[in-house]
């Protein structure tokens, strides 16, 4: 089924805010207000409404969110302004993202807030549509982010739509669009597209996955079949969904900017083509288990004012790429020689990186924040963890299947995570569960595993492991003036594989064990 959402009344058309500063909420409950006014002037009139105040409140402004880095979303607000019941309100401003108002009652601020960037983790108000990351404009009181608050949004262009993952159970009046109530973390959690967009939903998926498209796309009926075989496949190998919907933001064509960014209930992705959109995706929606339901205790509960660090992100991060690859060609999407090219592709991608000898996969985690500044990326000072991840996923899963004779997976590690965090909202202790879900799965140790590869940087076994899989590894040196020395990394299937080696590859590909065949061993 394919429809329109939302269509904007006009009679919500430019509603003067004034008239709305004085407008107490129905519920005494923290409220904001956003005016899409003037949206050629990329400025968000925010009015952020917080009741019970007993003498002072101080609110701030996120100093990151989404990205691992620090980006001062401070420095775009303008025209801080208080008020209550009385009038106005002194603002004393204590440092770069945080102000304190002196009265009490209900206490109405107001701010503007300038964005123009494209892209899943940026904002963007302009003539064509609204993309926002609410962390990005909305302020909170930091000791009161665990109450359920209130989103309107106002002034929205005429013809234009909205879609969220929280646009669930709207509330609507002839002055307000009022969205699920939600924590400011779960609004936080929730960007909003808001425009002219196409919608419509997967086929044969319940509960439902909407996707939202803002840009052209050429094979549009193409990309909906993959994208749900997909969405089908990862839930399939993870038992089933854990959301009530779950909704696809894409934006598509040049200026679109590009990657995608994972939230609870949904995803927002662009890119300048629509080439890389199914990669993209299988990405994301693996992200609804790998970090936003299985956790890692360091990155929790979210501290927007400063760095968090956490050494998990070759976990989150490149493991998740693993699945990306593993969901493309175990649905068929990706013929076996485009997933052997790929990985080879990763595995020089990382080898050609000096860093790669020193930098360990929890350092290459921690140091994420370094990423904003220009010599980090250079070869000899870092590896990403997406990168050596990615591939330690792909050895993890070799030399578990090794250990088990191809009754046990990375499938099954995931799957424990899922069932002692994901299910259970608990987070997990970085290197310790990860350990400790590997060597269960396993059934034998992983402690020299996590010890060499995790948190060391011994050279990676690639020979002995992809062997597991009868899997051979050839290295062709490229030599050129303009390039110097390059190592590609050619991955081949062994014609000798004995009949292990090939249930192995096999379960690579697949995704299958042999638990019954273990049991006869
Ligand atoms: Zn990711």
């Amino acid at each position: 089924m394919r429809r329109l959402l939302l269509r904007i009344p006009p009679r919500l058309l430019s509603i003067p805010l004034i008239a709305l500063f004085f407008v107490a909420p129905a519920r005494a409950t923290i409220s904001y207000q956003l005016s899409l006014a003037h949206p050629e002037q990329h400025t968000f009139h925010v009015k952020m409404t917080i009741p019970d105040v007993k003498d002072s409140v101080a609110v701030q402004m996120p100093a990151w969110n989404a990205l691992y880095e620090i980006r001062d979303f401070a420095s775009h607000v303008r025209q801080v302004k208080a008020a209550n019941e009385s009038g106005p309100l002194p603002i004393e401003k204590l440092d770069k993202q945080t102000w304190r108002i002196t009265g009490g009652g209900t206490i109405v601020i107001s701010y503007d807030t300038f964005w123009d960037e494209p892209g899943p983790f940026a904002t963007q108000l302009n003539p064509e549509h609204a993309f926002i990351n609410p962390a990005m404009i909305l302020m909170y009181v930091p000791d009161r982010r665990s109450e359920i608050s209130n989103v309107s949004i106002l002034d929205i262009p005429e013809g234009w739509h909205v879609a969220t993952p929280i646009f669930l159970g709207i509330e609507f009046t002839p002055m307000t669009w009022r969205f699920k109530p939600s924590t400011y973390d779960g609004i936080a959690d929730s960007p909003f597209e808001i425009g002219k967009f196409d919608r419509f939903e997967l086929p044969e998926l319940s509960p439902k996955i909407s996707v939202v498209i803002h840009g052209k796309m050429e094979k549009r009926q193409d990309f909906e079949t993959k994208l749900a075989q997909i969405c089908k496949y990862e839930l399939s190998l993870m038992g089933g969904a854990p959301y009530e919907k779950y909704l696809f933001i894409f934006h598509v064509g040049e200026g679109a900017g590009y990657g995608g960014m994972e939230h609870a209930n949904g995803t927002a992705i662009a890119a300048p083509n629509e080439n890389v959109l199914l990669s993209i995706s299988a990405h994301e929606f693996f992200h609804l288990r790998n970090v936003k339901r299985i956790r890692p205790a360091s990155i929790g509960p979210v501290d927007y004012t400063k760095e968090q660090y956490t050494k998990s992100l070759w976990f989150a991060e490149g493991v998740t790429s693993t699945y990306e690859r593993y969901a493309l060609v175990r649905t068929g999407i990706w013929p076996k020689n485009v997933f052997y090219a790929e990985i080879g592709r990763r595995i020089g991608e990382l080898e050609a990186r000096p860093a790669n000898a020193w930098q360990s996969a929890e350092q290459s985690s921690l140091d994420t924040w370094f990423e904003k500044y220009p010599i980090y990326g250079n070869p000899d000072h870092s590896v990403s963890y997406y990168t050596k991840g990615s591939i330690l996923g792909v050895l993890l899963d070799l030399w578990i299947r090794e250990q088990a004779n191809n009754a046990q997976s990375l499938d099954d590690m995931m799957r424990a995570m899922n069932e002692q965090f994901g299910k259970t909202g608990k987070p997990y202790r970085d290197r310790e569960d990860l350990e400790a879900a590997c060597s269960q799965t396993a059934r034998i140790s992983c402690k020299e595993f996590f010890d060499n590869y995790v948190s060391g940087s011994k050279p990676f076994p690639y020979d002995a492991y992809f062997a597991f899989a009868g899997l051979k590894i050839r290295r062709v040196v490229h030599t050129s003036p303009q390039i110097g020395t390059q190592t590609s990394f050619e991955i081949s299937e062994d014609e000798g594989a004995n009949e292990k080696q090939k249930r192995i590859r096999a379960g690579i590909l697949t995704g299958t064990t042999e638990k019954a065949a273990a049991v006869a061993h």
